[in-house]
């Protein structure tokens, strides 16, 4: 691993230099929240902000993408616009990129999917660290640092940032600025551990994931299911916002006289009622209820037993998007009945955290 220092005050400069390697996308304020954008110019670059509406997942499974079209004589027609298009994300934090290495589990490996491992090949990720508010708990998940799937990832140590290289293409990167990076001192090293400790002390959301998977297996029949399911809207925001939500529907488009079409995939999520439909009208998750718990279960028990951990990382997006302030950390308190009212049944699911 290599490891280096970029003066804060090029960072500019190095902006302009990466965008030889692919097209600059960057978080950017809308409305008084922040999306990954296109940039047309890198003073429209917020890399201090808190989380984007939606993770970087968009960019390697898009909300709807077009897999194959098939034509009357020509059969099969592969759809491959776009796939190879060379892209920057810069100022990704670590619990996304935590989030598209567990995608990378599910897309990059028993079943590889052509599309999405094309797309993280040609889309380079810089990271960059951050603040914790009073929704992040991805120290929690464990995904607080991560130590592969990013190019390069910047560490805010003052008047420098210290720069781990994660790929040979950050190497190009690096190389590609001359002399813009320099060594690292002793000096950095130790500011680099004085802030890193101290980031993570600063966490104010806290959940303990040791031994949930069992927890879940003993709480299946536990009282706060049904309560979720009756508070629950099925709307789905907590899932499509969700780095590591990856259910799709696949639906064809077909042409006028049934010969012709395009089929395309589109996200989709365990809590809408079609989801679990099959043919002859059986619905294996009827009720709200089921639905969120299946949600839950799939996260942090299922993908424990499949991948060895749980598939959230803890970005707290799932929390600030819930029309009904459904709050993960405090369902999974509650399954442990831990007591932070005077009675954990009595605890109010969607109660906000104290800022
Ligand atoms: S479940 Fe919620 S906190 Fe966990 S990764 Fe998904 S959106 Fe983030
Ligand atoms: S965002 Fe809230 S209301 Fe909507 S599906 Fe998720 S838990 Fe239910």
């Amino acid at each position: 691993m290599k490891i280096l220092r970029l003066p804060k005050e090029k960072l500019d400069f190095f902006a302009a230099v990466v965008q030889q390697f692919g097209e600059v996308h960057a978080p950017v304020k809308q409305n008084g929240k922040y999306a990954f954008r296109r940039l047309s110019r890198w003073s429209d670059a917020c890399l201090n902000y808190d989380r984007t509406i939606l993770p970087p997942k968009k960019y390697f499974l898009p909300p709807r993408e077009a897999m194959f079209a098939y034509r009357s004589g020509k059969g099969y027609v592969p759809v491959v616009d776009g796939l190879d298009k060379r892209l920057i994300l810069f100022g990704v934090h670590a619990c996304d990129v935590f989030g598209l290495n567990v995608l990378d589990a599910v897309f990059a490996g028993k079943y590889p999917d052509p599309y999405y491992q094309t797309r993280r090949r040609n889309i380079a990720i810089i990271g960059v660290d951050c603040a914790s508010d009073e929704h992040c708990f991805c120290r929690s998940m464990r995904a607080d640092f991560v130590d592969r799937g990013f190019d390069l990832f910047l560490f805010d140590i003052g008047d420098y940032y210290f720069v781990t290289v994660g790929t040979a293409l950050g190497d190009d990167m690096v190389l590609a600025t001359g002399s813009l990076f320099e060594k690292v001192t002793q000096a950095d090293i130790d500011e680099y551990k004085r802030r890193s400790q101290s980031k993570r002390a600063a966490f104010r959301l806290e959940v303990e994931i040791r031994d949930l998977p069992e927890i879940f297996e003993m709480e299946y029949h536990n009282e706060v299911w049904n309560e979720l399911g009756a508070k629950c809207l099925s709307c789905g925001s907590c899932s499509m916002i969700c780095p590591t939500c990856y259910c799709y529907d696949v639906a064809d488009d077909v042409e006028f006289g049934a010969v012709d079409g395009v089929r395309n995939r589109v996200w989709d999520t365990c809590l809408f009622y079609g989801h679990a439909l099959v043919a002859g009208g059986e619905n294996f998750r009827k009720s709200r209820g089921s639905r969120i718990k299946f949600r839950y279960y799939h996260k942090q028990r299922g993908f424990v037993a499949e991948y060895g951990r749980p598939s959230c990382v803890g970005c707290g997006r799932c929390i600030t998007s819930c029309p009904v302030n459904i709050d993960i950390t405090k369902v999974i308190d509650q399954l442990r009945g831990v007591h932070n009212a005077a009675s954990s049944q009595s605890r109010d699911l969607t109660a906000r955290p104290e800022a």
